[in-house]
Order: structure tokens, then C-alpha cells, then sequence
């Protein structure tokens, strides 16, 4: 079988993807939009991070920069050691195998002229891998990984409900036994007790697999069930970071202490996408074509001083593993 078990990692054991001051601006007529700004992170093998933030934040850009899927301005993404920015396109690809990604949308991700065997037979061919019988049975093994059956192979994306679509996008994502998927807003656009089965088949997935997720969601709730790490996003840059732990319990950012307070008690049931969209926060984040001096939170800010419009706070270590950008902290 390709897809082979393997032990499930410990959380931060062995590092797997070391992301440093990234940066992605995009040249607009209107100005450059500071999409990512100087983002660091890190996730260990087998471990989930949490990446959230209102719409707009950033973190979608993100997800696709570390994907490579936009071209970096700045900064580098190594994933076991080596930096995936600036490899030749050939050895791009054959790393690219061990970092795959989910989107929110699986329609637009799975070709709809391909049955489902031939969307899963797929990556070995593109990789050259297997005969094409053995292809076929890997192929099918998938299916049943995911909870589907061999005969769905036969039939086509638009046969599909939303969450078996996704389904099959997961397979296809867990084909070549990556170590680290990206996934999306993977379960932003399902219905709330179809988003929990598909939560429960990535938490097995990566118990028995030892997959690792950087999980970019705008709904608390689903990130505090999955997540090892919680990551804060604001316009462009990571506020607070640490053990998933640490942030419900004691959020230090007041960015952070906001987001998680429109959320009462946390649990493992994901909320729906008109909950989670109640914010608790005062007014709009600005644009990230003209953020706001000094700290960026500082113009919805209750606790800003003087020094918070002028001087923008590095993020720097609190705990073990947790960091927090705010100078009051
Ligand atoms: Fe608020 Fe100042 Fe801290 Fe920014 S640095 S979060 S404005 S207190």
C-alpha cells in the first residue's frame, strides 16, 4: 500500500518547515499591498499549526507563497533544511511531492472532465511512479482511506456531494504520502456536521500518518480542535504564535484576546460560517495597501500609548515557544 502508516510525531519533536521573514507585496495601481510582511513560523514533523486572522490578513497568501504557488519577494521556506525559494523548477517538483495543499473550494481544484480514478492515479503518473495497475489499486486504496468506495472511482467531481468532493481532494493531497499539507479554508464552505466528519478524517489522517498541517481558517472553533500551534495573523504579519495551549488559556496580544473572546468556550465542535463570522472586534481591519504606522493594530487598539502609533513591536519570546508582539506584553 502507498500509503503506508507510519508512527504519528510528536508536536515540535523534529523540525519540519522553518518559514523566515517571508515577504510577498503585490504592485498595484493603487499602491503595493503588503500581503505578507516579514512572516516567520516554524512546524514540527506530525505537529498542527493554526493559522487565523480576519478575511483579508494575509494568510491565504501565505499558505500559497510557502505552496510556491506565488513567487516570494523576500525571505526563505525550508522544508526539511532545504529552502524551496530559488530551487530550479525540476527540483522544485520533486519536492513538491512532500507539501501538498487543500483548497476551500474542492470544484475548483479537481478537473471535472477526469473521473475520480483518474484524478488519483494521477500524481504517481505525473511523479512516475508505479505500474499502471499498481496505480490503479493505490488509486482505490485512497477511496477507501478517505471513507469512500472502489466504485465512486468511476464517477465524476459534479456526481459528488461537497464533502465527498472534498474527500477526494484529501486523497488526492495524501497520494504521494507528503509531510506537510496546507490546507486552505478546507472546511469553510461545508455544512457544519459535514465539516465535522471531514475534521475527524484529517485528525486520523495525521495520527496515522504523522502528517503535519498548516490549517488556515478563519473559524476558531474548527482551529482550536485541530491545532497543535495557534498562529495570529494581522494585516500581513504574525502577532502571537505559541502552544494552542498557551493562547486559549492566556492570550497575551490584545488582537488575539479579542478574536478568541467572540468565541465561548472553544470546543471540538466546529461552528458555522455565520458564527464564526460575529467579531468581536471594533470596526475593520485597514488596508494593507496603506497600514497604519508603529504597531497595526494600534488604530483599533483600547490599551495603545504613544509609542505604539511610532515604533512597530518586534515579536519575541514570552514563554517556551511563545511569542507575542506588543510592547505592553
Ligand atoms: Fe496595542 Fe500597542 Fe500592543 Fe499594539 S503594541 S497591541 S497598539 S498595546
Amino acid at each position: 500500500m502507498i500509503v503506508g502508516a507510519q508512527a504519528p510525531a510528536s508536536a515540535g519533536t523534529s523540525l519540519l518547515l522553518e518559514v523566515s521573514d517571508l515577504v510577498k507585496h503585490y504592485i498595484t495601481s493603487s499602491g503595493t499591498v503588503r500581503a505578507v510582511d516579514g512572516v516567520s513560523l516554524t512546524i514540527g514533523e506530525g505537529e498542527v499549526l493554526g493559522l487565523v486572522g480576519e478575511s483579508g490578513c494575509g494568510k491565504s497568501t501565505l499558505g500559497r507563497t510557502i505552496m510556491g504557488l506565488e513567487r516570494a519577494d523576500s525571505g526563505s521556506v525550508r522544508l526539511n533544511g532545504t529552502d524551496l525559494i530559488g530551487l530550479s523548477r525540476r527540483r522544485l517538483r520533486s519536492h513538491r511531492r512532500h507539501v501538498q495543499m487543500i483548497f476551500q473550494d474542492p470544484f475548483g481544484s479537481l478537473n471535472p472532465r477526469s473521473n475520480v480514478q483518474r484524478l488519483l492515479t494521477e500524481p504517481f503518473e505525473v511523479h512516475g511512479i508505479g505500474t499502471r495497475a499498481q496505480r490503479r489499486q493505490w488509486a482505490t486504496e485512497l477511496l477507501q482511506r478517505v471513507g469512500l468506495r472502489p466504485e465512486h472511482g468511476f464517477r465524476y467531481p459534479h456526481e459528488f456531494s461537497g464533502g465527498q468532493r472534498q474527500r477526494i481532494s484529501i486523497a488526492r493531497a495524501i497520494a504521494l504520502q507528503p509531510k506537510l499539507v496546507v490546507c486552505d479554508e478546507a472546511v469553510s464552505a461545508l455544512d457544519v456536521s459535514v465539516q465535522a466528519q471531514i475534521v475527524n478524517l484529517l485528525r486520523s489522517l495525521q495520527r496515522e500518518a504523522g502528517l503535519a498541517y498548516l490549517f488556515i481558517s478563519h473559524d476558531l472553533g474548527v482551529v482550536g480542535h485541530l491545532a497543535d500551534q495557534i498562529a495570529v495573523m494581522y494585516l500581513g504579519s504574525i502577532v502571537e504564535i505559541g502552544p494552542k495551549s498557551s493562547i486559549l488559556r492566556g492570550p497575551l496580544h490584545p488582537y488575539t484576546k479579542a478574536l478568541f473572546s467572540a468565541v465561548p468556550g472553544l470546543s471540538a465542535t466546529p461552528r458555522n460560517a455565520a458564527e464564526e463570522r460575529k467579531p468581536a472586534l471594533a470596526g475593520e481591519p485597514p488596508s494593507p495597501l496603506n497600514p497604519p504606522s508603529g504597531c497595526r493594530f494600534h488604530t483599533r487598539c483600547p490599551f495603545a500609548v504613544d509609542r505604539c502609533r511610532n515604533d512597530p513591536p518586534s515579536l519575541r519570546a514570552v514563554a517556551p515557544r511563545h511569542k507575542v508582539a506588543c510592547h505592553l506584553v
